[in-house]
């Protein structure tokens, strides 16, 4: 299993510190994250331990950054499983990979085990496109969902809900699903405020709703790029910080994937 690839796990530096916007989905890990710290005690007051969360929505929003800041904030560890590689040329071979997968991940627990790009393994079950072993695997996950007795928390991210099983939608399966969207201009402040701050240029000098105006349409990920490419600038000019006018000119040179698609559409 590991050396396919399969499941591993994985290092990371990330905090929720670290997540801009999302307020509802920190403040519910957060409490959440009272359990883990607790755990035998929670478990013997009779809490229900959280089994997981679903993430769906617009790339580069956060989604693999909250995974990864989940496992920080439950000080446990992540381990990742790539659904794309589980599907095996012989009979049955997928399903074994699956169970070994999943036991694994139990015996790491309590443990986040993030499912990254879930759809894409579970695409067309229940629906048109769906194939028998597709089906049975998702069967089968749905099963240890329900049945699985080690503390494994699961963080399933999905860029896409309409290739989703309707079935794995329903209530009770995930402990909440949540919905990330390009972020609002406050979310935007906030996620430059933070690359900037993670690299130590952010200074009350930078005048942030200019940039805020000017990057309408940018998901976190250009967000940080606008930053990234500013302060490089500001290096190469020999400059002691980083100013406004050097992060509007990256806002200019990294117009988002986004936009340049509104701009064809339009
Ligand atoms: P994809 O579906 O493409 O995997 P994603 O939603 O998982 O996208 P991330 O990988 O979490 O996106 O985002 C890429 C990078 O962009 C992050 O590592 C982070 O640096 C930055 N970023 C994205 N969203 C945010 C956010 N809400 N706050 C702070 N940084 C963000």
């Amino acid at each position: 299993i590991k050396k396919s690839g399969m499941l591993e796990i994985v290092n990371f530096k990330e905090t929720i510190q670290d997540i801009g916007g999302l307020e509802n989905l920190k403040e519910w890990l957060k409490r959440k994250a009272r359990i883990f710290s607790n755990l035998d005690k929670a478990i013997k007051f009779g809490v229900d331990i959280p089994k997981g969360i679903m993430i769906i929505g617009m790339p580069g929003c956060g989604k693999s950054l909250t995974a990864k800041a989940t496992a920080g904030l439950f000080e446990i560890p992540l381990v990742r499983l790539d659904v794309g590689r589980l599907l095996g040329k012989y009979v049955g071979e997928s399903e074994d990979n699956m169970r070994r997968a999943l036991r694994l991940s139990e015996a790491i627990s309590p443990c986040v085990l993030w499912i990254d790009e879930i759809e894409k393994a579970f695409s067309g079950v229940g629906g048109d496109g769906g194939n028998d072993v597709t089906t049975r695997l998702f069967g089968q996950f749905l099963t240890w969902m329900q049945e699985k007795e080690n503390t494994v928390f699961i963080v399933a991210t999905a860029n896409d809900i309409s290739k989703m099983p309707p079935e794995f939608l329903r209530k009770g399966r995930f402990d909440e699903l949540f919905f990330v969207d390009l972020p609002n201009a406050e979310e935007r402040r906030n996620i430059l405020e933070i690359h900037l701050k993670k690299r130590r240029k952010w200074t009350k000098d930078i005048d942030s709703i200019a940039l805020i105006n000017e990057t309408e349409g940018y998901n976190g990920a250009d967000l940080e790029a606008v930053v990234k490419d500013a302060i490089e600038t500001a290096f190469i000019n020999e400059q002691q910080v980083v100013t406004t006018a050097d992060l509007k000119a990256s806002i200019k040179e990294t117009k988002s994937i986004t936009s340049t698609l509104q701009d064809r559409i339009t």
